[in-house]
């Protein structure tokens, strides 16, 4: 399944597999911030970015998915 960048319009290499619902992904291509709102279909929305810093990314990320 191809989905592309609500931003940039660019093609996304995306494994629907791969991603679950509230995950962030980032574009390749302009490096934005993509929330996983939907995964079947796929569905992704640009994360609003006002007031986080990107410095400080302090996300409990739980890529183990074991
Ligand atoms: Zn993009």
């Amino acid at each position: 399944m191809s989905v592309v960048c609500p931003e940039c319009d660019s093609p996304l290499d995306v494994d629907v597999d791969d991603v679950e619902e509230g995950e962030i992904i980032q574009c390749d291509e302009c490096g934005i911030d993509l929330e996983v709102v939907s995964s079947d279909p796929l569905e992704l929305v640009p994360v609003d970015e006002e007031g986080y810093s990107d410095e400080d990314e302090d996300l409990p990320l739980d890529d183990e998915d074991e």
